[in-house]
């Protein structure tokens, strides 16, 4: 022994942790006894000096949560983790996750460094959605469910001593707790640390109904103790005769369980029936259908109360049997029957089967390990519901969201890939406009990084900033973002667009052989305004100035209103457009299509293009079939065009956008050319986000699939092109979606 820390252990015998000694020592499990006993004396010199607020040296947290974490049959690292789990945080001087990788190797670290991460959390004051996210950013961030575990008795110590803090932290905590921690707990199974959890973070949240809710039971207690004697010696007796090994406990009710019901059901204490509860454990599956045989012999049973979670598990692997009998002194009362196994799992959950012998560090090894409690609680009837339950966790543990804190603890919830631009138009869309630049976890970050699970990103801002960039547009991931950076182009610069958007309007006036008058000006482009439904004249040119309508509509109105207000006469006819032009003046919608001097005619769509309403179009004469619409920059419709023999039968279309703001808007199909990662979810997240625009789907198809890369070719009914870049955007935020492109059905 030559160190200090070994002098240490030779004057001050382990006292503090001799019960955790003694648990490891007599376990079955190999624990290394070394390495648990080093981990304490660095927490302990680390945390010399500091104390508890109670007064007590600091060192008796970590002690405590190393002890409850050790009665869930915890391995090695993770009590080791838990007497170091406040060292980083607390000791940023002395120590640091490197420095603990390096003297309690990587899965230690890994865990330290989880709980650390967990701390910023704050569920004050927040709305039911963004706690649901934290709740699965937790399960997300501890890519090994040993965080979740150990910060679950981090939590249950922090609990268990509140008492001592100021009222204003005592609430935040035991609000955090009844939110976030407890949920977790159930989730996981672990009822015993759910319920300590619910009832203590009550006796903070409403002292005076605990107080009230516990002296009831007391007093019903009391009252009725006979009753509760005389049951558990009658059914004991009982079970005996039938030579079954059984345990008995007859107080089984939380005080946060009545209280809930009260609550929630509007009752009075008295009201509530099944309130006294025995359980009886068992040792084979079959001593609990037995002692069930025996519960119903003795007492009458109230029907439809009884229920088999046997053979039917709940989704987080609770079993047992339920029923509710009538005492002989006519007081109902609940029986709860299982094995001591189903016992431990109802008790500790997943804790009570997890198994860390060697740590599991891969998605594979958790999966393995998973498919392995699966096996072990698949029942006959219970397998579907095991299933889901096992599907849900996993996609919890490795979600294809990204959770991101702000700096005061929110969390936020992106789609994988999404940006710090989209992250700070999900704060506000003042945040994104304001944004010059961003931190990750305390460091400056270019504004197009993607964040990690578990990063603190800060958005700086200042009021002198001038405004997203066009550029964001290619780079933002989110929808939402991208419509609020385009909302701010309409809006903030709606002068700069109005003077842009004037000239380009003049600019086209100018094309025409002969000046309008500025009265005649006035009214042609009011009217075109009014058809192309803007407001009024500003409101043209604002939408002309940030690209919210293309100017070729713009001209083609124009243009008819130039025909209309200009009188023919005054123009002198010399070139082959304005000819054109002067001939073609009745113009009749045909099935939603303008097309020049084509009255009648019956038009249909290009199937190389599939046009949709908003995009630009060509007209071309087919030989007997009509007239059929492309687009144009459809290939076929730009080479078409500069053949000589087609050159006449290429028509001028446009969309009758009356035709289109009235009435029942029609489908068209459209194909979707989708490159993807071949993820196995990924045709469901496909079909699930049409489903969720109410998008019909019309035809599905594979191009080209490797080993690791899919084409799919999707055909769907779309209304226009709005409509069509909505569904765009969605479907590129889909995860393993690389790239989409408008093609061919
Ligand atoms: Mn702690």
């Amino acid at each position: 022994m030559s160190n200090t820390a070994d002098i240490k252990t030779a004057e001050l015998p382990l006292q503090p942790i001799e019960k955790i000694l003694a648990v490891v020592t007599a376990s079955e499990k190999h624990y290394d006894i070394e390495k648990i006993e080093r981990a304490f004396l660095y927490a302990k010199s680390l945390h010399e000096g500091q104390y508890r607020v109670s007064g007590e040296p600091y060192i008796s947290h970590p002690i405590a949560v190393a002890e409850i974490v050790t009665s869930l049959g915890l391995d090695t690292d993770s009590i080791c983790a838990a007497f170091l789990h406040d060292t980083v945080e607390d000791c940023p001087d002395k120590t640091s996750i490197d420095i603990l990788r390096s003297r309690f190797g990587d899965d230690v670290a890994m865990l330290v460094d989880g709980l650390t991460k967990m701390k910023v959390i704050n569920v004050e004051d927040k709305e039911e959605a963004n706690i649901e996210n934290i709740r699965k950013m937790l399960l997300a961030m501890s890519k090994d469910i040993r965080v979740i575990f150990i910060k679950l008795c981090d939590r249950l110590h922090n609990m268990r001593t509140l008492g001592v803090k100021a009222e204003a932290k005592r609430r935040a905590t035991a609000l955090e707790t009844m939110y976030v921690y407890a949920p977790l707990a159930h989730r996981l199974g672990m009822q015993r640390i759910k319920q300590e959890l619910e009832n203590l973070a009550l006796s903070y949240l409403d002292p005076i109904g605990y107080a009230e809710v516990s002296s009831d039971i007391e007093r019903k207690y009391g009252q009725n103790q006979n009753f509760i004697e005389n049951t558990r010696t009658y059914v004991a007796e009982k079970l005996e005769e039938y030579d079954i090994n059984f345990t008995l406990e007859g107080r089984v009710k939380t005080v946060y369980s009545i209280y809930r019901k009260m609550f929630k059901q509007n009752k009075s204490f008295d009201e509530i029936y099944d309130f006294y509860a025995i359980r009886i454990i068992v040792n084979t599956e079959l001593e609990c259908y037995t002692a069930l045989g025996i519960i119903h012999e003795l007492f009458k049973s109230i029907p439809g109360r009884f229920k088999d979670y046997i053979s039917t598990p709940k989704p987080n692997m609770y079993q047992s049997l339920h029923t509710t009998v009538i005492g002989r002194d006519g007081i109902p009362f609940e029986v709860q029957i299982r094995t001591r196994e189903m016992h431990e799992i109802a008790e500790y959950g997943i804790a009570a089967h997890w198994k860390y012998k060697s740590g599991a560090k891969s998605k594979e090894e958790i999966d393995q390990k998973l498919a392995w409690i699966s096996r072990l609680i698949d029942t006959e009837n219970g397998a579907a519901d095991t299933e889901d339950f096992m599907q849900a966790l996993k996609i919890d543990i490795f979600s294809d969201e990204t959770f991101v804190f702000t700096p005061k603890g929110d969390v936020i919830a992106l789609p994988q890939g999404a940006t710090l631009i989209d992250f700070a138009y999900a704060i506000h869309s003042q945040v994104g406009n304001r944004m010059v630049g961003a931190k990750i976890n305390g460091m400056i970050a270019p504004i197009d990084r993607v964040p990690q699970t578990g990063d603190i990103v800060e958005i700086l801002t200042s009021s002198a900033a001038k405004g997203p960039s066009r550029d964001w547009l290619k780079i933002v991931k989110t929808s939402e973002a991208r419509a609020k950076i385009r909302q701010w182009f309409k809006k903030e610069k709606r002068a700069e667009n109005i003077k842009i958007g004037r000239e380009e309007i003049e600019n086209a006036l100018a094309r025409f052989r002969v000046k309008p008058t500025e009265e005649q000006i006035e009214e042609i482009v009011s009217a075109a305004a009014k058809k192309l439904g803007m407001a009024d004249v500003e409101d043209l040119y604002n939408a002309v100035g940030y690209s919210g309508i293309a100017m070729t509509k713009v001209s083609s109105k124009l243009k008819q209103e130039y025909e209309r207000v200009v009188k023919p006469e005054e123009h002198p006819i010399t070139d082959v457009e304005q000819v054109q032009t002067h001939e073609l003046k009745h113009r009749k919608s045909t099935g939603g299509i303008i097309v020049d001097d084509a009255d009648g005619c019956e038009v249909k769509f290009a199937k190389c293009c599939n046009p949709l309403p908003g995009d630009e179009i060509i007209g071309f004469v087919t030989k007997g079939y009509g007239i059929s619409i492309h687009k144009k920059d459809c290939p076929n419709a730009v080479s078409g065009q500069k053949n000589p023999e087609q050159a006449d039968r290429w028509l001028h279309a446009e969309w009758d956008i009356e035709e289109f703001s009235s009435g029942a808007k029609p489908l068209y199909e459209v194909g979707l050319q989708i490159w993807a990662e071949n993820d196995i979810r990924l045709l469901s997240n496909i079909t699930t986000a049409l489903a969720d625009m109410k998008v019909t789907l019309l035809g599905i198809n594979t191009k080209k699939r490797t080993e690791s890369d899919i084409i799919l070719l999707l055909t769907v009914g779309c209304k226009n092109i709005d409509h069509y870049n909505s569904i765009l955007s969605r479907l590129k935020n889909i995860p393993h979606v690389l790239n989409i492109e408008r093609g061919t059905a």
